[in-house]
């Protein structure tokens, strides 16, 4: 079956999966990486993706174009899917759904 799914004004994806659970699936992990629909610190639905290149590895994260915030996204090592980093190394939630002010001491550099 195909699917349409429309997760903002900007984006809108088409999936196609052979049944219920698989269109689920790919639902799921579309919702998990693009329906973030603002920013965690001003709310702002004025976001953006972004990749940096740092050193040979990618960083892939959303930034909010109003204040700077950003939502940095883990890489599973299997299967190459993204996941958004709101837990810190402890697996304790971080404040604001993960979102934060860059700083120098950020690890995620
Ligand atoms: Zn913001």
């Amino acid at each position: 079956m195909k699917v349409k799914y429309k997760v903002s004004d900007k984006l809108e994806f088409e999936l196609e999966g052979s049944g219920q659970k698989e269109v689920f699936k790919e639902l799921a992990l579309i919702q998990e990486i693009f329906g973030e629909e603002y920013c965690g610190l001003c709310k702002s639905h004025n976001l953006k993706f972004v990749v940096r290149n740092v050193e040979g590895n990618d960083y892939y994260e959303l930034r909010c174009s109003e204040c700077g915030a950003l939502l940095a996204f883990g890489q599973h090592k299997k299967g190459g899917t993204l996941f958004p980093k709101r837990k810190d190394d402890d697996g304790n939630y971080l404040p604001n759904k993960g979102w934060h002010k860059w700083s120098k001491d950020s690890k995620d550099k």
